[in-house]
């Protein structure tokens, strides 16, 4: 097997960022993943935080502003390549409407789902689809007239004749849609809706890219957005899809159901990684590995009990909080973090793993991706914002 300039174990946000930067720099890159990572699960957004007044121990604070401001560009860069535009920077605030109604605020968001120009528009429409699960015009409609109270809304539903018996969700949609526009274009036009106008639909414009809603859009004067869903999420595959694009025409090879067992190491040198199939182990000999191997969810930090979680593959300390009444905030919608989730691996600022005193333990391994611990990435809306940005640094380091 040759030697790879570097690995990337795990396909998630962080490790296909990771993969695609690492390779727009002509390395020689091979990315080793199982499962599908949170994207399919996630909103598309990403949501940067606050980079302001953190403590010592934030990722941001490793990674630091520049670092993050250039993540921010390259997933522009790439998302436009994939005709997947998005739009804004990491101090940009972006509304999206969520599947509910309430608007959310982010910094990178699918131009789809911009929702800036709501206050600017004459009436508002909300279309539901018959048999989709999770999706209520009416209730949408209710719950976002509070933040524009002086806009028209009407709501209505459109019937794909998809149900044969069963709910439908967001992906079922999208799936029927793509290059099988032109029945929902209909039936929007139906609507009579202006220019001055905005339809509310959830986000079942295709799944690959921005060609069904480009096709959809150039038929209707009015402005389409999309709202976020209930997994799985359409907008978070096609994320997904923009990145495998990239990744495949740069050349990457990529493994998936490819269970990295174990890290060879040489001293502070990581020299290649152990996976593990149905029959045999086999050896990927690298240059430099970037862990991006997700957190409780994706088996990246594991957990027995109440006992030290571990980092299974270098077995790399582990920071979380001791103590019970530190574990958990009870109040799970209160202003403070949870205990919990601030579990993970600690770094210097080249992203190696460090020990409990700050030693260096292996120098050519970079961590990324929610597997760093010392924050709450939910509590504080940085989840997608430190993934894109930790893997852009572990990347070009
Ligand atoms: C429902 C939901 C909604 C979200 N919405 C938003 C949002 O609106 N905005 C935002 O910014 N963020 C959001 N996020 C968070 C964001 O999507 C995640 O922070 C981000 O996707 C984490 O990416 P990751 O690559 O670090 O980890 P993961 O996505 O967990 O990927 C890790 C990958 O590594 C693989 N792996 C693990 N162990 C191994 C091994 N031993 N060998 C090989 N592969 C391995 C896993 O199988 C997985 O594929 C959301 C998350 C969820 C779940």
């Amino acid at each position: 097997m040759k030697t790879s300039d570097v690995i990337v174990i795990g396909g998630g946000l962080a490790g296909l960022m990771a993969a695609s930067v690492a390779a727009s720099r002509k390395q020689k890159v091979t990315v080793l993943t199982y499962g599908s990572g949170s994207l399919p699960l996630a909103s598309g957004a990403i949501d940067f935080g606050s980079l302001e007044n953190l403590p010592a121990h934030h990722p941001y604070k490793k990674i630091g502003l520049k670092a993050c401001e250039a993540a921010a560009k390259f997933l522009l860069d790439i998302t436009a390549q994939a005709n997947l535009p998005y739009l804004g920077s990491v101090s940009k605030k972006i509304p999206i409407v969520t599947a509910v109604g309430t608007l959310k605020y982010s910094a990178l968001v699918p131009e789809s789902m911009n929702a800036n120009n709501l206050a600017n528009k004459k009436k508002i429409f909300v279309v539901g689809i018959n048999g989709l699960k999770d999706f209520y015009a009416a209730m949408l409609a209710d719950n976002l007239k509070k933040y524009f109270p002086d806009k028209t809304f009407e709501t209505t539903k459109i019937d794909l004749h998809l149900l044969g018996g069963r709910d439908i969700t967001c992906m079922d949609a999208a799936q029927l849609l793509t290059d099988n526009e032109q029945p929902f274009a209909n039936e929007l036009k139906a609507l009579k809706a202006s220019k001055d106008d905005a339809i509310i639909i959830p986000p079942i414009l295709g799944v690959a890219g921005d060609f069904s809603r480009d096709v959809v859009q150039t038929q209707i004067r009015a402005q389409i957005i999309e709202t976020t869903c209930l997994p799985p999420s359409p907008p978070g595959i096609r994320l997904q899809r923009a990145f495998m694009k990239y990744l495949q025409a740069s050349g990457v090879r990529f493994f998936e159901n490819s269970k990295v067992v174990r890290g060879i190491t040489d001293g502070k040198k990581v020299t290649g990684v152990v996976v593990e199939n149905a029959v045999r182990e086999k050896v990927f000999p690298a240059r430099k590995v970037i862990l991006a191997t997700g957190g409780f969810y994706s088996g990246g930090i594991q957990m027995r009990d109440f006992d030290q979680p571990r980092e299974p593959i270098f077995d790399l300390p582990v920071f979380f909080p001791t103590g019970a009444e530190n574990w958990s905030n009870i109040q799970l919608f209160s202003d403070k973090p949870q205990g919990f989730a601030t579990t993970g691996i600690l770094t210097n600022d080249n992203l190696n793993p460090v020990d409990a005193d700050g030693n260096v333990l292996f120098d050519n391994l970079h961590v990324v991706g929610a597997n760093l611990g010392g924050v709450d990435k939910i509590f504080e809306r940085s989840a997608g914002g430190i993934s894109i940005a930790s893997a852009y640094k572990g990347a070009i380091l």
